[in-house]
């Protein structure tokens, strides 16, 4: 797909009409080649603002969320960020454009092997991938000064609080089953606050054994 820019132009576009801001997230949106990360019977509606299917019952999220919650994490300006729920690996470059280093983990072996793929093929260096569980975070890689959770937790996750780090650490997640909140947390020594901002869909923070 050569011309893929001028239609990542038109939707970055309709971020900003949205409400999204951060011009640096725009233009690394504008820059990463979406459709790489889907199967390619989809590509054709890489650049439209909606999640669509990757495999494994998982989704590419929407690239409205992805703008709304990576602008969240940057306001913090996060040097090493971990993300929990790797799924396509899209999120994750565009993370990968704008921090130091970026950690993700996935749950789904077929889908972390893919992902890794894609963002080798870009040239994201300064990224690390493993398959384990999202719950449990990423302990030895720990502290963290932005984590950013792709999936809908039901609780919010003890192991990730802790891996924050407490000058300033944020997190963003999506938490709750049948209605999900968007949360912004940030943690300052052993205080935590908490920020509540809007209605999200994202398939479920899986618990139990990776596969
Ligand atoms: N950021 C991804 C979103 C993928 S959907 C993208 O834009 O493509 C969420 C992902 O979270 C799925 O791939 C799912 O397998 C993964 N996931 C769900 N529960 C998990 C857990 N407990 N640990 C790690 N990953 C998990």
């Amino acid at each position: 797909m050569a011309n893929f820019q001028g239609m990542a132009r038109k939707l970055c576009e309709q971020l900003r009409a949205a409400g999204i801001q951060d011009e640096k997230v725009l233009r690394v949106i504008e820059q990463t080649p979406r459709h790489q990360f889907m199967p390619e019977s989809l590509a054709h509606k890489a650049y439209e603002n909606t999640a669509l299917p990757i495999g494994n019952g998982q989704t590419i999220s929407q690239p409205y969320i992805v703008a709304l919650m990576t602008s969240l994490l940057l306001a913090q300006n996060p040097r090493k960020v971990l993300e929990i729920g790797t799924g396509s690996g899209y999120q994750t470059a565009i993370l990968a454009s704008l921090v130091d280093e970026v950690f993700s983990v996935e749950r789904i072996s077929a889908l972390q092997y893919q992902a890794k793929r894609c963002l080798k093929k870009l040239d994201l260096h300064n990224v690390r991938t493993k398959v384990g569980d999202g719950w449990q975070g990423w302990q030895s890689k720990a502290p963290f000064d932005g984590i950013i959770v792709t999936a809908a937790a039901a609780r919010v996750p003890e192991a990730l609080l802790n891996q924050l780090s407490s000058e300033g650490g944020v997190m963003v997640m999506p938490l709750g089953e049948t209605r999900q909140r968007l949360l912004v947390i940030k943690r300052e020594g052993d205080d935590f606050t908490y920020r509540d901002l809007e209605d999200v869909r994202f398939v479920p923070l899986v618990e139990g054994d990776p596969e």
